[in-house]
């Protein structure tokens, strides 16, 4: 038996129109900086992450082989706090992509106001392939690999894509297991057990729904009236889908990887979840007329909420939506190139670096609770949460207005500026 194989993976074939999200994030950057007047020594400083760190990681699988995984963390900017940001497990996950997020997760903490830096994380690997111990194994050694980037006044990661609470478990673990004590404060998105806060599931639905609300109110809208469609049905759409129906909006589209639907009369959110919790995903679902992703994303609608993945609304698509409000769920859903089309359209953008910002604020909560070792109700996280998640849209959207810029180059401005001013009194190390 071959016991020293070398997992390789292919590079994702390119996609026509695809915008690696680097470029999508920098291409923004770069407006905004204009627009701030930055100078070029801070520009750099700002745009070049501090660190970046790529680890090895055997593990011995089920069946005795070993496969060499390759593991990424990218600690963007550290100026205002320790640094913030998920791990994600996926077969195409590569240093760049990880880089943009990392530098999305600074300007996001900025952008809601919470002490933190940005980060991002990442493991090449296929989870879909994987065993629950091999996955464990993976987990345990990316983070013994990076003992010394982690820790909860460093670096504090949380989950992102096919990484959950007992995956943030397994790395706190790890983490006290080498620091001799129990260190609940290293990750968050941990499981209530552990130390986790009471309504962070929730949390970047939760986001999204505050903000749609806040954006429907600035265009006069009333949400009893407003038609809406999801894309995604993960954890940030099926959450947005649920609370946007509390508040009265109809759900009139919903989409998973398996397929996208549509039903003008509204869809039952509560039965599709449901569904999903049984069958996995919405395939074969029959509350809606079976539609493809793009005519889901390009349907009627009042509120488009994009929260799968990056790169859907390409120029192409973008030139075909019907919608008023775009609340980004995911990260980096609309290509740079999308932008001006949008905002020609009218389309009001709530960006994703503040639209889905309730998840790293509820991390911050449960990072605060850690901390101090008292732990709040479900009704002061959803308090707090509201709170800080309408103020920061009140505050990107007067800056916006400021500049007479978009919603997205308005938080950027807003985030950027208040980076580089706290570099500025902090100053030059050395
Ligand atoms: P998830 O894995 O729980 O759900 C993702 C959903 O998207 C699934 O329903 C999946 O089937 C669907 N999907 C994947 N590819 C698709 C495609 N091509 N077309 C249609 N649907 C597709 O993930 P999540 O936690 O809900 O995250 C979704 C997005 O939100 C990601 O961009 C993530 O980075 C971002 N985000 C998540 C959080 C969080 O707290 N979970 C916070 C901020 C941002």
């Amino acid at each position: 038996m071959d016991t020293h194989s070398v997992h390789q993976y292919k590079e994702p074939a390119p996609v026509i129109d695809r915008e690696q999200p680097l470029t999508s994030m920098m291409r923004r950057f770069d407006v905004a900086a204009e627009i701030l007047g930055l100078e070029r020594g801070v520009y750099e400083y700002l745009k070049t992450p501090v660190r970046q760190h790529i680890v090895s990681i055997p593990i011995q699988m089920d069946d005795g082989t070993i496969e060499v995984f390759e593991g990424y963390r990218v600690i963007h900017n550290d100026v205002m706090g320790p640094s913030k940001g998920g791990i994600r497990y996926a077969p195409d996950v590569t240093l760049d992509e990880v880089k943009a997020l990392a530098a999305w997760m600074t300007w996001k903490c900025a952008v809601v106001n919470i002490p933190f830096g940005g980060a991002k994380g990442g493991v090449r690997c296929d989870p879909s392939k994987l065993t629950r111990v091999e996955i464990e194994k993976i987990t345990r050694r990316y983070t013994a690999n990076l003992m010394d980037v982690f820790g909860p006044d460093k670096d504090v990661p949380a989950p992102d894509m096919n990484t959950d609470e007992q995956t943030m478990a397994w790395v706190m673990d790890t983490y006290s297991m080498h620091t001799r004590k129990t260190e609940n404060a290293v990750v968050t998105g941990k499981p209530l057990i552990l130390g986790g806060s009471l309504g962070r599931r929730e949390a970047t639905g939760r986001g999204v729904m505050v903000t749609t609300l806040a954006g429907l109110d600035r265009l006069g809208m009333d949400p009893r009236k407003a038609a809406v469609v999801v894309q995604g049905f993960g954890n940030v759409g099926s959450v947005s889908a649920e609370l946007l129906q509390e508040q009265g909006c109809r759900i009139v589209g919903l989409s998973d990887i398996s397929g996208a639907y549509y039903n003008t009369n509204g869809i039952d959110v509560k039965a599709a979840i449901e569904y999903v919790r049984k069958n996995r995903t919405l395939d074969g679902w029959k509350g809606g007329d079976p539609v493809t992703q793009e005519e889901l994303l390009t349907s009627p609608c009042d509120v488009l909420v994009p929260a799968a993945k990056e790169d859907q609304i390409t120029p192409d698509v973008a030139r075909k939506i019907n919608a008023r409000i775009i609340t980004e769920g995911a990260n980096g859903p609309t290509t740079a190139g999308a932008d001006p089309i949008l905002q020609e359209k009218g389309i009001l953008v709530i960006p994703d670096i503040l639209a889905n910002a309730g998840g790293v604020t509820v991390s911050y909560f449960e990072w605060v609770q850690d901390r101090v070792g008292y732990f709040w109700t479900l009704q002061r996280v959803n308090r707090r949460l509201e709170r800080m998640m309408r103020t920061a849209f009140d505050t990107v959207y007067s800056v916006a207005e400021k500049h007479k810029v978009t919603l997205r180059i308005g938080a950027y401005v807003l985030a950027i500026d208040k980076v580089a001013k706290t570099l500025k009194v902090r100053g030059i190390y050395a």
